[in-house]
């Protein structure tokens, strides 16, 4: 199963991403996780982004896409999960071509709806628990603008291919889980 995880920084992406790349036994691809993993181990890659990261402000698609693409023929010939990517529409380009190329498509894309009050109160919650850089309120307001203005766009191209799962994420992830099986199981019959 290739599928994508669409929405705004604290809807429970990352945490229902983890969750299904487990039990349906599939490499979860974060961008986010692993641009932060470059940075953590001081990578020429990881140096290069830390501040992009820091500001909230996104890396450049050449950089990402190179990146992108390297893992997903590494790892995700056999299905994937992908959280954090694409960002805005020439990511969400060059991912179509990049899965054209190699014969594969989306099966689904699971979006998580949240409204930015409460996006906003998960993200200062989360600083707390896990001190993420780009969790500051300056910075929680930024990524959130470029959510809105070039991420929120790519929502349109996704549903036009009948594949869009909405998710209400203002739910307990329990909830929001269930729901996800349950779309995934309606895909994997139709199949
Ligand atoms: P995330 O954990 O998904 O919120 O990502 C953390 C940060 O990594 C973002 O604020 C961006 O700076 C960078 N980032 C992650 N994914 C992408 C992407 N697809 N394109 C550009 N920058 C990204």
């Amino acid at each position: 199963m290739n599928l994508l995880v669409l929405g705004p920084q604290g809807a429970g992406k990352g945490t229902q991403a983890k969750r299904i790349a487990a039990d349906y036994d599939l490499p979860h691809i974060s961008t986010g996780d692993r641009f932060r993993a470059e940075i953590a181990s001081g990578t020429e890659f990881g140096q290069r982004v830390q501040g992009i990261l820091a500001a909230g402000e996104l890396v450049p698609d050449e950089l990402t896409i190179g990146k992108l693409r390297e893992w997903i023929h590494a790892e995700g010939q056999d299905g994937f999960v992908l959280d954090g990517f694409p960002r805005n529409l020439a990511q969400a380009e060059a991912l179509d071509t990049m899965l054209r190329e190699l014969g594969k498509e989306l099966d689904a894309i699971l979006f998580f709806d949240l409204p930015d009050d409460v996006a906003t109160q998960r993200m200062l919650k989360r600083a707390q628990e896990e001190n993420r850089a780009d969790d500051t309120p300056d910075v929680i307001a930024r990524r959130l603008e470029i959510y809105h203005a070039e991420t929120e766009p790519i929502v349109e191209h996704y549903r036009a291919t009948g594949k869009l799962v909405p998710l209400h994420a203002d739910r307990s992830i329990e909830e929001v889980y269930t729901e996800i099986q349950q779309a995934l199981q309606r895909f994997e019959d139709a199949a």
